[in-house]
């Protein structure tokens, strides 16, 4: 890089700020508040990223604009269409990366599934993402950018659009409380009514338990909470899930439960995903054992068939295993669903999202946490990193 390029400063891009962000960028550029609002809706509402077609900004205001800043999303490199009208989307993030996004289309209900990092450093051993290692972390415009794609591709910026979003999960590649900040604000966005408008009960945050930062989620949002827990005691969970050692399950459910209780509307629950495996975690004994866990917090309970993946040897349930378990769980009190695997033929489902990525980051650039730190007393936050070893 030479001299003269490395003192351009480079342009903000404004398509991952929320209301406020937005609000002290015109502030500093020495404009009006309510700029933000109209920008955001050319953005989030209609979809517009052309400076130059925001037709209510001034035309001296928007060449000001171009000079400081740019609105731009992510590119789809491909996007595949399942028979069953699962649809998955590759997205070119900054660099070599490219991160998955699947949308599951359910009678009314759309559902995005929306990565937060490259990768994960969490490495849960029946997870693709996780074996891939982690890149680094989304920004709030890759993030946000997921939902301003797909939206795009069903013309949801259109009126009368047939197919639309309705609901967001980040339940893509990566742990999205390792990315806190931009986690926030990209949900906030999905939420606010100047952007995507979706309702608090329909963006859901799923973890695998990074306790201090759900500590502090409730400070920033109010969305659903997943919690995937996958183990119904220490011992096992601390095979499937890592994070586990750190943070065992006694103090992650008292964290989430903290959560949920101080949520303004207290009647929500949080859902509780439970991956299941042919023979590690699939026995009665293990509902039972749930069951027990569970009884005093307001939970209902996901079943995820284990998705088979090339560097795995774990097998999914058996149907019978899955009925058996899920009928404990149902005798118990628990409503209990079972999500079924959706765009089968495309490999989008759950845990499956990684292999583009794989082939595109080289080895020398992914990391995993640190085991060492996991079985300290260390805090986790700064997550300590090592390189993935050929
Ligand atoms: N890191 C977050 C969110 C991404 S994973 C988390 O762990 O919650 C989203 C969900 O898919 C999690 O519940 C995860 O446990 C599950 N999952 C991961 N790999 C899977 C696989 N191979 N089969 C089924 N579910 C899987
Ligand atoms: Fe990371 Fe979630 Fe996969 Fe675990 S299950 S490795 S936390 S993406």
């Amino acid at each position: 890089m030479t001299d003269i390029e490395q003192s351009v400063p480079a342009k903000i891009n404004l398509l991952g700020l929320p209301q406020a962000k937005l609000e002290t960028f015109f502030e500093k550029m020495g404009e009006k508040r309510f700029r933000a609002a109209q920008v955001l809706k050319w953005i989030h509402q209609m979809g517009v990223i052309s400076f130059d077609e925001m037709t209510n900004i001034s035309k001296p205001l928007r060449e000001k604009l171009k000079e400081v800043a740019v609105i731009e999303a992510p590119e789809v490199i491909q996007q595949w269409d399942s028979k069953d009208g699962t649809r998955k989307f590759l997205i070119r993030v900054s660099g070599e990366n490219a991160v998955e996004t699947v949308f599951i289309p359910d009678d009314e209900r759309g559902t995005l599934c929306v990565s937060s990092q490259v990768g994960c450093s969490l490495d849960c051993s029946f997870c693709a993402t996780g074996k891939q290692g982690f890149n680094r972390d989304l920004t709030a415009a890759e993030i946000i950018g997921q939902v301003w794609q797909a939206a795009k591709s069903f013309n949801q910026f259109e009126e009368g659009a047939p197919r639309r979003i309705t609901n967001v999960v980040m339940m893509g590649m990566g742990e999205p409380l390792l990315n806190f900040d931009n986690v926030v604000d990209s949900m906030n966005l999905m939420m606010h009514d100047m952007a995507y408008g979706l309702s608090k009960r329909r963006v859901t945050l799923s973890t695998s338990g990074v306790v201090p930062a759900l500590d502090k989620l409730g400070e920033h949002t109010d969305a659903c909470l997943a919690i995937s827990l996958h183990a119904p005691n220490n011992a096992l969970r601390n095979e499937l899930v890592p994070i586990n050692k750190k943070y065992p399950i006694e103090v992650l459910l008292a964290s989430a439960k903290n959560y949920i209780d101080n949520l303004p509307d207290n009647r929500r629950k949080m859902t509780i995903e439970y991956t299941l495996i042919d023979h590690v975690n699939d026995r009665v004994e293990h509902a039972q054992e749930l069951a027990v866990l569970l009884k005093d917090i307001p939970v209902k309970i996901n079943l995820i068939p284990f998705n088979p993946f090339n560097l795995s040897n774990y097998k999914r349930v058996s149907n019978n295993a899955l009925r058996r378990f899920q009928q404990v769980l149902i005798d118990a009190g628990y409503i209990t669903t079972v999500r079924t695997t959706r765009g089968d033929d495309i490999d989008a489902a759950c845990g499956q999202l990684a292999g583009q990525v794989q082939d595109r980051t080289s080895r020398s650039r992914r990391y995993k946490i640190d085991q060492q730190q996991l079985e300290s007393s260390a805090d986790l936050i700064p997550v300590k990193l090592v390189a993935v070893s050929e």
